[in-house]
């Protein structure tokens, strides 16, 4: 069975020999010597700074719009995974959606300042799957307007922007390191943020302790265990390799389909993409699903990223969003992981142009 994604796993021994020094210190967590190795690691690999590795890719999103106190209406967009909508939700905020743009597949930025009120905090976009939103002018009107920027930068490991890591933009962008993303610790994930924001993150994401005794506030648990930082820092030797493979596939996928006139990703200039996803936009849902049936019923699971539309979410007031919808439906996210060989992308391909 060949599904949207494999996750990559290091050769055992690897993993192991990591841990080792995890059961050597006797520390399983608590930020021990592997997850501040990691952190340490990936600042490094990925040009930032300010990083705070945390267990998950959703608890950093939370902690975002709790620590920066963020109240009233949240812009954000429909196209995106669930989390990037329910932790708005979940911390008592009210998701204002934006159409996306049908090409970038991103929040449209010339529609954000009509849905802007008296009530807007702040703007919570997403660089879906890896493609940079419209940083400059997403920062204008977040300047314009006194309002926060968080990037839900799931999708963005080793994305950069105009020569810097895509992690560096707004106050806040956060990434997945869940097993289906890019780079991976099982489960996991981190926060990046401007340096004068960095105190109060990292209390929250440690029950607001400062020090063993002593609270400087409200807090949660997002930390990072040693047995997560260890699958990460035995990945992440791999991560040249990985995205290369990566490329070789889609460039076969690409050479093919879009002959065949599918829409495919448009990457924004002056990015450089990680090969993430390879989503492809068919003209009709019907179309869509008779590939997705003729798939299955040769093994291959694509996903139908992202469906449905955000706004369309049962817990919320559904607010129209035609292009989202529209995209929702007809989008499907071909495999793609390291090591594909010909056969199995020939198969895949001639199965969707067939
Ligand atoms: C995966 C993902 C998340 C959540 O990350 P987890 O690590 O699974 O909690 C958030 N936003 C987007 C866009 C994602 O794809």
């Amino acid at each position: 069975m060949i599904n949207v994604t494999k996750t990559f796993l290091p050769p055992q021994a690897e993993y192991q020999a990591v841990l080792k020094q995890a059961w050597d210190t006797g520390w399983m967590t608590n930020r021990g010597v592997l997850v501040k190795e990691l952190e340490g690691k990936l600042q490094t690999y990925l040009g930032t700074s300010n990083i705070i590795a945390m267990t998950n890719g959703t608890l950093p999103l939370q902690i975002a719009i709790k620590a920066l106190g963020l109240q009233g209406e949240i812009i954000t967009t429909p196209f995106s995974y669930v989390a990037t909508t329910s932790s708005i939700v979940w911390e008592g905020c009210t998701p204002v959606f934006v159409d996306i743009h049908p090409d970038y597949l991103t929040i449209d930025e010339t529609k954000i300042e009509a849905a802007i009120t008296n009530k807007t905090t702040a703007i919570l976009a997403t660089h879906v799957f890896g493609n940079p939103c419209n940083i400059e002018a997403i920062d204008n009107i977040a300047e314009k307007y006194n309002l926060k920027v968080i990037y839900d930068a799931a999708h963005c490991f080793g994305v950069t922007y105009k020569g810097q890591s895509i992690f560096n933009y707004g106050d806040v962008s956060t990434c997945s390191f869940h097993a289906t993303k890019l780079f991976h610790t099982g489960e996991g994930g981190a926060l990046f943020c401007k340096p004068k924001y960095f105190e109060t993150m990292f209390a929250h994401h440690n029950f607001g302790h400062d020090g063993p005794e002593a609270f400087k506030g409200l807090g949660i648990n997002a930390k990072m265990s040693e047995p997560q930082a260890a699958m990460g820092l035995a990945v992440l030797p791999y991560m040249t390799k990985i995205i290369s493979s990566r490329k070789q596939a889609v460039k076969k996928y690409k050479n093919v389909l879009i002959a065949n006139g599918l829409q495919y990703l448009k990457v924004r200039e002056g990015a450089d993409w990680n090969y993430s996803y390879f989503p492809v936009i068919f003209d009709t849902e019907e179309k869509l699903l008779i590939v997705k049936y003729r798939l299955e019923s040769q093994g291959v699971y694509p996903r139908r990223y992202f469906y449905p539309s955000l706004n369309q979410l049962p817990y919320l007031v559904n607010q129209k969003m035609s292009i989202s919808e529209s995209i929702s439906k007809r989008i499907l996210c071909l495999p793609l992981f390291f090591g594909m060989d010909d056969e199995l992308l020939s198969k895949i391909i001639y199965g969707v142009i067939e």
